[in-house]
């Protein structure tokens, strides 16, 4: 891979920044806990769509315990337009049990903590440590794997963790929240992965991948 210059990488965060100042977090949420809910319930859906079942599951469980106590069919049957929803349900509860009994009810803070609960994996925890706690992180997921890729700063091989480890190398960790942000909406609204809007990218003069 060419080594990517400063330029370049001021260009990108410049360019991303004008299309998109206000990039921010899609998942509605209230408090800490459902705001983990929210990304956990997020993996391979859209923001929207998880917007659509969370009031109707953030009214009935709104503690840790009351997700621990929770039966398993009636968490099902507020998230089944989610896919994996089974998967997902399950997590949720197990997630609620875990905290009530290994965390007094609260949600951890360290990474290591969150990773070790059910259905919680390093994007998820990465999401939440950034949303929540305002602590520099790079969630990976699949708009800023593609966006990356196209722009030349990662390969298409490279794992999630790959990428998050050379974007962070790339950019400096006071911007981290904010990349990530753009990156997403960059990659979900403008550099889509079907039809990228590519004849009016400002990025196009150093995009590896146009599809024109
Ligand atoms: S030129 Fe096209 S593929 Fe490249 S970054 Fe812009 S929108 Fe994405």
């Amino acid at each position: 891979m060419a080594k990517i210059t400063k330029e370049v990488i001021d260009v990108i965060y410049k360019e991303i920044s004008t299309l998109f100042p206000e990039a921010h977090c899609e998942l509605n949420y209230d408090s800490d806990l459902h705001l983990l809910m929210a990304i956990m319930l997020s993996a391979q859906t859209t923001d929207a769509s998880v917007n659509r079942v969370t009031p109707a599951l953030f009214a009935q469980y709104r503690t840790t315990s009351d997700l621990a106590h929770g039966k398993l069919e009636d968490i099902e049957s507020i998230i089944k337009y989610l896919g994996l929803y089974k998967n997902k349900a399950r997590n949720l509860k197990a997630m609620g049990l875990m905290i009530l009994n290994i965390y007094d009810g609260k949600i951890p803070k360290t990474q290591e903590e969150l990773e070790s609960l059910p259905g919680v994996g390093r994007k998820t925890a990465n999401v939440f440590l950034s949303e929540w706690h305002k602590i520099p992180r790079i969630a990976v997921d699949t708009h800023v794997k593609r966006v990356s890729h196209r722009l030349g700063l990662a390969l298409e091989s490279d794992s999630p963790e790959k990428v998050e480890a050379k974007l962070m190398k790339l950019f400096p960790e006071e911007i981290w929240i904010e990349l990530h942000h753009k990156l997403i909406f960059f990659g979900r609204y403008f550099c889509k992965a079907k039809k990228p809007e590519c004849k009016k990218c400002p990025l196009l003069p150093i995009c590896k991948k146009p599809i024109l």
